[in-house]
């Protein structure tokens, strides 16, 4: 805390993982006077740089770019990019940190990372996101490549961006490589890749349920956000036969009572990725929904919660009134949407919790795939890649449950994933040394 007390995202994500690591530590002696979960804290680098560019009107902007290199120990950094005004070195900290923990219960051999900008994307023209994402990358190039460090998309940065960004990765180095995640499918990308994280999130959130006996099929949903994880989240609810009651974005949410539908998701996906517009549009064209500006979703009743927007959008007294409206089950999208107190919540009233670290993980298990294919020069088929992502969601079900289920037979899913996390990257910290 008095080396990071002015990061109170970073701060508030390695007390989570330290809480319910440190007592595993205690129990295993291998661990003990290594000081691994200091090592692990302290970033192995951290890149902050100038990103200069020019806007439409000829005017002369300055943004500040970031790459955390979090930890290599069990393969190359990898984690994503994200473009909004609010990012600064504590919310990619929080994230990379995260990102070690996600990437080690994928199985595959990826190590953690993650990086972007406080340049505002919104309300910029295609020349000027391009413009920016080249200059992002003229500093960028050095520090990453496929053997190194494989970033992908986040928030804000999406196929448009990953685009523009390989193109100049390209053009510096002279090699076309897998050196990023998220790429169109004519040049590169994995099938599956834009779906994966919100299809992963509902794949486990199916698998927790199933703990239980039962399923999505008549269910109530209510979704926070309306990027591409809660797109694809809606899209595979829908498929299993729930009714998908909300989505949102930073204004406000539109609850549709009718449901959102197949049609009506269309029209957000084209809203939201081609008009770039807002998603109270929705209400304005759907009589059986309503905006409700400045709120978010949570005090709609419904049966399955799966927040997909943004970090500590969903507070203590947001997860008092899901519980007491019969929510059964809260599945995270976002990295660490719930904040400590909505965790608390969750687990004293033990209904099924899952943490973003497990439950999104499924974006980039699949960028992992994508990184498999560019490698081999092959590409899979969409059943294929859809068919390893079911399986990897379910292995890290089945971790969460060997380590997070207690003698009453409830699985504390956050302990689960943070002990199962833990256990590969130190083991791994153990047999490369002190470095
Ligand atoms: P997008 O940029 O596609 O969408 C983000 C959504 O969240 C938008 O609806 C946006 O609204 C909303 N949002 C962003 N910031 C805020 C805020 N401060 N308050 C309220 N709403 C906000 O991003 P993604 O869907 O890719 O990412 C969503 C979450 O999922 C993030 O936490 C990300 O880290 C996480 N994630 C994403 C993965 C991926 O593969 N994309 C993988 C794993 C995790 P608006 O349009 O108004 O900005």
């Amino acid at each position: 805390k008095t080396r990071n007390g002015h990061e109170p995202e970073f701060i508030q994500a390695v007390q989570e993982v330290a809480e319910t690591v440190i007592p595993y530590i205690a129990k295993n002696k291998i661990y003990n006077g290594k000081n691994i979960l200091l090592r692990m804290v302290e970033p192995e680098r951290l890149i902050s740089f100038r990103v200069a560019w020019v806007d439409d009107k000829g005017e002369i902007h300055v943004n500040r770019g970031y790459r955390i290199q979090m930890n290599s120990a069990i393969g190359p950094y990898k984690g994503g990019l994200r473009f909004h005004p609010s990012v600064n070195a504590s919310i990619l900290k929080f994230l990379a940190f995260e990102q070690v923990f996600k990437n080690s219960l994928t199985t595959l051999p990826m190590g953690g990372g993650k990086g972007g900008s406080d340049f505002d994307p919104k309300g910029k023209s295609d020349d000027e996101v391009m413009r920016f994402c080249h200059a992002f990358m003229l500093e960028l190039n050095r520090h990453i490549g496929p053997n190194t460090d494989v970033p992908a998309g986040d928030i804000g940065v999406g196929a448009r961006e990953i685009g523009f960004l390989f193109g100049m990765y390209k053009k510096i180095r002279n090699e076309f490589t897998g050196v990023l995640t998220g790429k169109g499918r004519s040049w590169g990308g994995s099938l599956i890749r834009p779906e994966a994280t919100g299809y992963g999130t509902v794949y486990f959130a199916q698998s927790m349920l199933q703990t239980q006996g039962k399923d999505f099929a008549g269910k109530n949903v209510v979704i926070s956000g309306s990027g591409n994880v809660a797109q694809y989240a809606a899209e595979k609810a829908l498929q299993l036969g729930a009714k998908i009651l909300t989505l949102s974005d930073s204004q406000g949410y539109i609850h549709d009572k009718d449901g959102i539908d197949t049609e009506k998701l269309e029209f957000v996906m084209d809203l939201k990725n081609n008009q770039r517009g807002r998603i109270s549009a929705y209400a304005d064209k759907y009589a059986s929904a309503t905006f409700h500006a400045g709120k978010t979703p949570w005090e709609v009743s419904c049966d399955i919660a799966l927040p997909c927007a943004t970090q500590n959008e969903l507070s203590g007294a947001d997860a008092k009134t899901l519980i007491k409206n019969g929510c059964i089950c809260v599945a995270e999208g976002a990295n660490m949407p719930s904040t400590p107190e909505a965790i608390h919540e969750f687990h004293e009233a033990k209904i099924l919790f899952a943490p973003g670290k497990a439950s999104n993980a499924g974006g980039v298990a699949t960028s992992g795939l994508e990184m498999s294919q560019n490698s081999l020069r092959i590409s899979w088929t969409r059943e294929e890649v859809d068919g390893r992502l079911k399986d990897i969601m379910s292995d890290i079900h089945d971790s969460c449950i060997e380590y997070g289920k207690d003698e009453n037979g409830y699985c504390n899913y956050v302990k689960g994933a943070n002990i199962a996390g833990f256990v590969k990257v130190a083991d791994a910290m153990l047999a490369q040394g002190v470095i």
